[in-house]
């Protein structure tokens, strides 16, 4: 794997997906024997993963598992919640005390570590010793919106490896710039993005929407820009994207990535929407729809304004039901091809369907 490669694959089988996805990236061939192997979840609150905000554990788990099998011992598991959590509860509540127990790997929080200030660019920035100390580094971000920065990904999970303290001090000099350069001064080596139930609107969950994807790269920056257009974002939405790759953190040149899709999944079972993702659903007229199409089809509506949704006269179609429709109508996925007006892709992704859907409402 290179680090324009970015591997997809779609479905809601957490342990066999990251197994395809360790496969294909063959990271061990990056990694020696000696090295010490740290891997960063996303727990910034204590709560399962099913509601939209913390890495599903059965991704850290399959990691541990995949790397244990070729003979790597030294792992450890880092984070530190938010200033609101306790990590270590957060540990318990979202399954990882259970891994450390079951494949003896320590779990390290952050916010009870040590640290050291380091610079770039004239910026200070303290970050825990156990994080600088780790030789490999694998983040595991979950992707989702965030209400200040708009997508949280790769990049930005970095900010569970600096104190407290810290983690104030970025949101009062703007969160974008030291979040860039906080990853121009701390190393991650590869991207396991859990793209399974990311949160619609903020990063501590409680609004999942069921994407069924796991990304993997070993570019953060190409990583994110992949996942803010998931999002139905271009990376000028998320300033910390650019300045990252304007500092040689990465590339955010998407058009020259390699993007291999591993696996198609046509999974049509979903959880049941709640609050914002319930409300959208009355735009949708849907017939067995893969809930990775619907979740890119609701991802879209959520970042409409009420002017287009309102210009919206008629609902929707989405879903492997349509397949034989032909006529009137609008549709959304290759499967709905027949409507007249439709957005192809198999999903298709947020952005294709946003911009769809501004131009057929625009004028209205
Ligand atoms: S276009 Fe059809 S088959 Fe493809 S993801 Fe959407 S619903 Fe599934």
């Amino acid at each position: 794997m290179n680090r324009k490669d970015i591997f997809v694959t779609y479905g809601n089988t957490p342990k066999s997906m990251i197994n395809e996805l360790l496969l294909a990236s063959k990271i061990e061939k990056d990694i020696k024997q000696s090295d010490l192997i740290g891997i960063k979840p996303n727990l910034v609150v204590a709560k399962p993963s099913t509601l939209g905000a913390t890495t599903t554990p059965e991704i850290v788990e399959g990691i541990v598992e995949y790397l244990q099998g070729r003979g790597f011992k030294n792992i450890a598991i880092l984070e530190g919640a938010w200033i609101g959590d306790s990590t270590t509860r957060a540990f318990k509540i979202c399954g990882y005390e259970e891994i450390s127990k079951k494949y003896n790997v320590p779990l390290i929080d952050t916010q009870k570590d040590g640290y050291r200030v380091y610079s770039y660019n004239g910026m200070d920035i303290n970050i825990n010793d156990a994080a600088m100390k780790v030789d490999f580094m694998i983040n595991v971000p979950v992707l989702k919106a965030h209400c200040q920065t708009n997508i949280t990904c790769a990049l930005k999970n970095m900010k569970g490896c600096i104190p407290d303290m810290e983690k104030r001090r970025f949101h009062t000099i703007g969160l974008h710039k030291p979040i860039a350069y906080l990853n121009k001064l701390l190393r991650q080596d590869f991207v396991v993005v859990d793209g399974l139930m990311g949160d619609l609107t903020f990063e501590e969950g409680g609004n999942p929407v069921q994407m069924d994807r796991m990304i993997a790269g070993k570019d953060p920056v190409l990583i994110d820009t992949y996942g803010a257009q998931l999002l139905g974002y271009d990376i000028g939405d998320v300033p910390y994207i650019k300045m990252a790759g304007d500092i040689g953190v990465g590339s955010y040149d998407l058009d020259r990535a390699h993007i291999k899709v591993l696996n198609h999944d046509y999974n049509i079972k979903r959880i049941k929407p709640t609050y914002r993702a319930k409300e959208l659903a009355k735009y949708i007229e849907e017939q067995e729809a893969c809930s990775a199409c619907y979740g890119s089809l609701i991802r879209a509506l959520d970042r409409l304004d009420q002017r287009s949704l309102e210009n919206l006269r008629e609902k929707i179609h989405i879903g492997q039901g349509f397949k034989n429709h032909t006529g009137e109508g609008i549709g959304c996925g290759s499967c709905a091809k027949g409507f007249k007006d439709h957005v192809l892709g198999c999903p298709p992704g947020t952005k294709g369907i946003l911009e769809w859907i501004q131009t057929i409402t625009k004028g209205v």
